[in-house]
């Protein structure tokens, strides 16, 4: 493979057009959309619009003539499609962390005589350590394979650090058939794949990654509608209350999957999200993944043998990312972004490339390959200014 048929292949690509509604700095190859997604075009206008057009007009008035005040159920079903999911399933706000804390508390409600929450012991520490403040559980590893005695089972869909993906059907159904509730965690497959949680107990994931809703953007709950009458929202705000407004002193849940809401939207963060749902609607997702496959594979090709692969080496089983083993992988990251390809490091070991199919190239793929070669052979990692960690890797 050589760099004009990386560009020939690029313009055949059915998702080409879609790069140019994103913001990218000339010169730099951003290989970090599964940490934050580059920001669509649109996205400044629409703040831009949500603080003049609207706070700037309506005042406090936006709550009901700009649709701020249903915003987590009416953006939650604007995003339900990318998981698999219906109207009225889905409610955004606050983070994946509480989230899951969110999901994690109504499942094992919904199983009081069970007292073991299975997990990866890999899974992005955030959502272990959620589960950890849980008091009285057990927690036990999904390597062991025992759900029998299990009230949930939480785990990612693709891993954060290798990429590795696990088969949602498969595992939800033998889970399901244990008698245990399911709970995906879906950061890093929402927007790199069509996602399906339909079958799923509960889910959870953010929009800044893959989807490009910005920093800080809200995440995003599911709750498979056989549970919302009888699960419980363990952050039960005012905007969980069935008459939010008639500020009584005692709580009554709402109907439905507003119960899972907590209190006041990010009103400006989801602006800049519906710019990035903008996009998304008019993308194929059977695309999506596609190209993703593609780029993956082109980068494992195109390093071969220089790295140690940590994904799959089979595109099936991994997301839209390739991690490779490297024992000085922070120097080697620097030195990769000094020289304008942007991947990023998770200790201990890993480098780690993610491919948004929306906006990446397969000339970037070579590129990327190419200068990756040449930090190698060159050693130019050795550098001492690499060597000093930032508060961000
Ligand atoms: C990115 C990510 C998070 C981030 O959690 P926040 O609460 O949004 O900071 C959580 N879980 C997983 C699996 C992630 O990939």
């Amino acid at each position: 493979m050589d760099r004009d048929r990386c560009l020939a292949l690029d313009a055949e690509d059915p998702l080409r057009a879609f790069r140019d509604e994103f913001v990218l700095p000339e010169g730099v190859v951003y290989l970090v959309g599964n940490s934050l997604g580059a920001p669509p075009r649109r996205a400044a206008e629409r703040v831009r619009q949500a603080v003049e057009d609207e706070w700037g007009t309506h005042l406090v008035g936006g709550w009901n003539e700009s649709g701020w005040y249903a915003q987590p159920l009416t953006v939650g079903d604007r995003l339900a499609p990318l998981i698999g999911a219906g109207p009225g399933q889905v409610v955004v706000g606050n983070t994946t962390s509480i989230a899951v804390y969110q999901a994690v508390s109504a499942a094992v409600g919904l199983r009081p005589d069970r007292r073991v929450i299975v997990l990866d012991r890999s899974n992005f520490p955030t959502d272990n350590y959620m589960v950890a403040s849980l008091p009285g559980y057990e927690v036990r590893d999904f390597s062991e394979g025992r759900f029998d005695d299990a009230a949930v089972v939480l785990l990612s869909e693709v891993d954060y650090r290798t990429g590795a993906r696990y088969d949602v059907p498969e595992i939800t159904a033998r889970v399901q058939a244990a008698g245990a509730l399911m709970v995906w965690d879906v950061c890093h497959s929402v927007g790199a794949m069509q996602v399906d949680v339909s079958a799923a107990d509960f889910a959870v994931g953010c929009t800044y990654k893959y989807l490009n809703g910005g920093p800080g953007a809200p995440a995003f709950l599911y709750v498979n509608p056989r549970h919302q009458a009888e699960a419980r929202n363990v952050l039960p705000g005012w905007y969980s209350h069935a008459e939010p407004f008639a500020f009584q002193t005692g709580f009554s849940p709402a109907e439905g999957i507003r119960r899972f809401t907590v209190s006041t939207p990010h009103v400006l963060s989801f602006a800049a999200l519906e710019a990035a749902l903008d996009v998304w609607e008019r993308v194929p997702m059977d695309q999506i993944r596609a190209k993703s496959i593609a780029l993956t594979s082109l980068f494992v090709d195109l390093v071969g043998d220089r790295l140690e692969l940590a994904s799959p080496r089979d595109p099936l089983r991994r997301g839209s990312q390739v991690s490779f083993y490297h024992p000085d992988g922070y120097p080697v990251m620097r030195a990769l972004i000094d020289r304008g390809v942007h991947g990023d490091f998770r200790a201990p070991d890993i480098l780690r490339f993610g491919f948004a199919p929306l906006y990446t190239r397969y000339v970037d793929v070579f590129d990327a390959a190419t200068i990756l070669d040449e930090v190698l052979e060159k050693e130019l990692w050795r550098d001492e200014k690499y060597a000093q960690r930032l508060a961000v890797t």
